[in-house]
């Protein structure tokens, strides 16, 4: 069961209402999530991808997952691998599954045409070169004085950058735009560069590769995208984004989509609208690819789906359920607004769904025996608990009662604090469901350590008797030790310890950061029928928090639980 909150309008879900309404861009809307595979995706992801696909199904159209790898090097096929499972484990699943590769040819057909326009020509200034060519924010560029080649010069370099003729870097395709422009991305831009490097789809089959606005516009035209939704960092790249639509101008020129009519590609060209939307943001972690990258190259974390990352596939180890973080940006919406997202609106989010999808159980995590002197040893009883308190549909189970329990060490207290309402000597508590004990003695070791609690169970507090209700302050939870099984729990909690590790003004990096105590093991006992439940699968344990069954390290047999979230809002900042 899952609570999937209302889609909520935006101001990008209005402009595409008006759209369609004017019939704008035809009869579908066609969205596209292009993440590049050079790393896992994170939180933020989720919000472009909620928003895309989201979109899509609500107007009735249709979400293309496309690969934008145009940069090989850093791209690499576990990344795509490990994105498609990421977008499905969200919710989503694409019509279709693109990449900008699968283009080339078209970006290369799309490069001549440019230069038999006179919009594009090729340029032997260096990359240093052309930087000082470029001028400044205040400065105007200058022209490069390869900028007026002929068009058969230009044709003829252009073909032999694509035969692998010239060394890297030697030589760019440039658009012809205006050096003296006030954006500076519309100098003249590089579409085309030499780069001598295997590329993960293509393999050596070009030496040249697109930039990201020409592959970016021309890709989003070529798949009949209508509205390209992309994020802030984008403005100031429309203008050059919608040059490169209008000069190519594939409406007009089917010529240059024949090659992926003839690989049988579906085709239907579209003059697409970049529309930009404010980044998500959390405080408490980092979403940088570069920092996440580092994180798991450097061993600061266990892998990229280590529970404490923010990736998608540490939330799902987290345990996180993916409704949760629909309903996180749902909630946060979509705007231009910068902002950044208290962590715990999404704990917050994690809590109502668990709430609602999570049985309840029984386990002890930091155990203490407990034994209850006037019930013979081989007491054994079968208590029935409903497994959700707000839900009958969960139905009930048994939880095995005897002589010998564990209970939580925090749960009893030889010299209590004022207002400690759990035991302590002479003292009584309720066992949950079980009735009401009273504490007669303590155990202690040689060296003076607790080793266990000895009481006697008020038969007349038990269910069904006279004394049942009977008023006691506290009430704690307990697992039989002869029946429970010993299970290892992680606890986890937040990475770093400073709402803000990007920030370096103190001259600490997020490295410095670290929260030393994200990751607490314990080992403790559940209730025997945890022992096997399926991998991935949620529990509340009563009184602790939620846990899901660990989805790599949990089997049959050996039950492996990782601490989701605690039931409240408790975050403490850790005392470093
Ligand atoms: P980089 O380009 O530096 O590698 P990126 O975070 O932009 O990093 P992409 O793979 O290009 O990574 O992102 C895919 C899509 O996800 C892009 O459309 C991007 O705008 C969007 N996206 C990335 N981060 C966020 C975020 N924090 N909030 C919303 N959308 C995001
Ligand atoms: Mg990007």
């Amino acid at each position: 069961m899952t609570i999937e909150t209302p889609t909520s309008s935006n101001f990008i879900r209005q402009i595409i209402t008006e759209d369609v309404a004017a019939g704008k861009h035809g009869s579908r809307v066609i969205t596209r999530f292009p993440p590049e595979p050079n790393g896992y995706l994170h939180l933020g992801h989720a919000k472009s991808i909620c928003l895309n696909f989201g979109v899509a199904r609500d107007f009735g159209g249709v979400c293309h997952l496309r690969f934008d790898d145009t940069n090989p090097g850093k791209e690499d096929i576990e990344y795509v691998e490990a994105i498609k499972d990421d977008v499905r484990w969200l919710g989503f699943e694409w019509d279709e599954l693109r990449h900008a590769s699968d283009y080339f040819e078209v970006f290369y057909l799309c490069g001549q045409k440019l230069i038999r326009d006179g919009k594009a020509f090729v340029c032997d200034l260096s990359a240093e070169q052309q930087r000082e060519y470029r001028g400044t924010l205040t400065e105007p560029g200058r022209n490069s004085p390869w900028r007026d080649r002929s068009v058969t010069e230009n044709l003829d370099l252009f073909t032999r950058m694509r035969a692998g003729e010239f060394a890297d870097g030697t030589r760019t395709l440039r658009a012809k735009i205006d050096m003296g422009s006030g954006n500076i991305n519309l100098r003249d831009p590089t579409l085309y560069r030499i780069r001598k490097v295997s590329h993960q789809n293509t393999g050596d089959a070009w030496p040249i590769y697109p930039m990201y606005d020409f592959a970016h516009s021309i890709s989003d035209a070529v798949e009949g995208i209508t509205h390209s939704l992309c994020t802030l960092e984008f403005e100031d790249h429309r203008p050059l984004y919608d040059w490169c639509i209008r000069e190519v101008d594939l409406s007009n020129h089917p010529e240059l989509v024949q090659p992926l009519i003839d690989a049988g590609l579906h085709t239907v060209v579209s003059t697409p609208q970049q529309i930009e939307f404010s980044r998500g943001n959390l405080n408490y972690t980092v979403m940088s690819k570069r920092k996440l990258i580092a994180l798991v190259q450097d061993g600061l974390v266990d892998g990229w789906d280590d529970p404490r990352m923010p990736t998608l596939s540490g939330a799902r180890r987290r345990g996180y359920p993916p409704a949760a973080i629909r309903a996180f940006w749902q909630r946060v919406g979509v705007s231009k607004q910068i902002s950044v997202i208290d962590y715990s609106v999404l704990e917050g989010c994690v809590r109502e769904e668990l709430d609602a999808a999570a049985p309840r159980r029984f386990a002890v995590l930091d155990p203490l025996r407990l034994v209850i002197t006037n019930l013979p040893d081989d007491h054994a009883e079968a208590l029935t608990f409903p497994n959700h308190p707000k839900n009958e549909s969960f139905g009930t189970r048994n939880v095995a009662f005897g002589r010998e329990l564990w209970i939580e060490r925090d749960d009893f207290m030889e010299v209590p604090p004022k207002g400690f309402h759990r035991l302590v000597p002479g003292g009584e508590v309720r066992l949950r469901g079980a009735g009401i004990v009273k504490c007669s003695d303590v155990q202690k070791d040689a060296e003076g350590n607790l080793i266990e609690v000895r009481c006697t169970l008020d038969p007349d507090s038990r269910q069904g008797m006279a004394g049942a209700d009977r008023k006691v302050k506290g009430t704690i939870h307990w697992v039989s030790a002869r029946d429970a099984a010993a299970a290892t729990v992680h606890l986890y909690d937040r990475l770093f310890d400073t709402a803000d590790p990007d920030d370096e003004t103190d001259g600490k990096t997020y490295r410095d950061h670290l929260n030393p105590d994200s990751r607490r093991t314990v080992r403790g006992y559940v209730e025997a029928g945890l022992a096997e439940i399926g991998a991935e699968q949620p529990v509340q344990f009563e009184r602790l928090g939620y846990f899901v069954a660990d989805r790599i390290e949990h089997a049959p047999g050996r039950p492996v639980f990782n601490r989701v979230v605690t039931l409240r809002d408790s975050y403490v900042k850790p005392a470093r």
